[in-house]
């Protein structure tokens, strides 16, 4: 393979100490038990790279693509290494230099960013998929797309709701109940549609920061003035969060600072909300993104109890469930290992629904027989 430069942050590289406390919380660790899918492994397969001068193998790419960017390595380790960082770079190296994210990739993730174009093509998916034209599951895909979605409407300007790419298209009746809720507060709310199409979160995460940058640009362009942005993706909470290291510019630091999810915004506002007790036995299935990188898992809790429903905790310490974005496509054998353990997890804890606040984690469980809501559809569902 052609030479590549990776060009990573030596002292980002250096704070790990090959202590191998991550691997426990490392998902690909755990189902392969070798150490070239670790955190550990992983970087010491980087710096051979990037200061050893080892070359690009196959080894290597399989190495960095298998890693489902998680990022629970980072939540378990002592010497605070910032592995999504180096991956994210390394990714981006490996990109530009086209050993990863093939053509096919890049034109499906093209179509992200516009955003009439990817509505009526999933359109076209979902009426494709009503005569058994698609491969569902193989694709990744929720078992049955919408046709049409509801229309979002804006109420107010207290807040934005960002409402991005794939969840717009997939999972609008997710944005609807979020709407609800925020709109039961008192707060109007500004939908984003297509005016942020998307975050850039897979882009960043395909090693295609060039494209995540100009998305990066148009989402904060698309919101003006100071209102807080609210997100009900974990995963683009995640990257709207991480627009200051994307973009490191005045615009985007001020920007972050105004972005928070939806149970964060919700939680200290709860009592203003009406609600019904729910009987429901509620797991709380934590997203990598909000657990791990947002460190915003808490509110959900509160959020939840609220309902006074009966709410569990999974006992596999907040393992990812192998979704990650496009990971549960591109890497489907190890996805479905990953998550078989977040199934019997699951069944341990025997909930009469599971909460998730990522649109990847609900269709990668929903695809596995879960019966999966966001938090926002089971607050809506409580509204009185
Ligand atoms: S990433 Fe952290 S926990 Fe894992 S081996 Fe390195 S220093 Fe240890
Ligand atoms: S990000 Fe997740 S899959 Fe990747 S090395 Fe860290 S724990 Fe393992």
């Amino acid at each position: 393979m052609s030479r590549i430069e990776l060009n990573l942050d030596r002292a980002e590289l250096d704070t790990c100490v090959s202590c191998g406390l991550c691997l426990p919380d490392c998902p690909t660790y755990r189902v392969t038990g070798v150490d070239a899918a670790s955190p550990r492994g992983r970087i010491t397969l980087m710096r051979a790279v990037n200061d050893g001068g080892a070359p690009i193998t196959e080894e290597f790419v399989e190495a960095m693509t298998s890693c489902v960017q998680c990022r629970g390595c980072e939540t378990a380790c002592p010497s605070g290494v910032p592995f999504g960082h180096l991956m994210e770079d390394t990714r981006t190296a490996l990109a530009a230099g086209t050993a990863i994210t093939p053509r096919w990739q890049r034109a499906a993730m093209a179509v992200l960013g516009h955003h009439r174009l990817l509505l009526a093509g999933s359109s076209l998916l979902a009426v494709a998929q009503r005569f058994r034209l698609v491969p569902s599951r193989r694709l990744g895909l929720p078992a049955r797309l919408p046709i049409r979605r509801p229309t979002l409407q804006s109420s107010g300007d207290d807040v934005y709701l960002f409402t991005g790419c794939v969840m717009d298209a997939w999972q609008r009746d997710v944005h609807v109940a979020t709407k609800k809720v925020i709109e039961a507060t008192g707060a109007g709310v500004t939908p984003t549609g297509a005016g942020a199409a998307c975050c850039g979160a897979l882009h960043t995460h395909a090693g295609l920061t060039p494209t995540a940058r100009k998305y990066a640009l148009a989402t904060i362009e698309a919101m003006p003035l100071d209102r807080p942005i609210l997100v009900n993706s974990a995963g683009c909470g995640a990257a709207l969060k991480d627009y200051g290291r994307l973009l490191d510019t005045p615009a985007a630091h001020e920007f972050v600072e105004r972005v928070v999810d939806v149970s964060e915004w919700l939680a200290p506002r709860i009592d203003l909300l009406d609600l019904d007790a729910t009987g429901l036995r509620v797991a709380i299935q934590d997203p990598c993104h909000l657990r791990h990188v947002q460190k915003a898992h808490l509110p959900v809790r509160t959020v939840l109890a609220a309902l006074s429903a009966d709410v569990v905790e999974l006992d596999d310490e907040g393992l990812c469930c192998g979704a990650g974005g496009a990971y549960s496509v591109l890497e489907p054998e190890l996805a479905g290992s990953i998550r078989a353990r977040k199934l019997e997890s699951i069944e341990r804890a025997a909930p009469d629904i599971v909460a998730s606040a990522n649109p990847g984690c609900s269709i990668h469980l929903a695809n596995a027989g879960v019966r999966v809501a966001h938090p926002m559809q089971i607050v809506a569902e409580a509204l009185r």
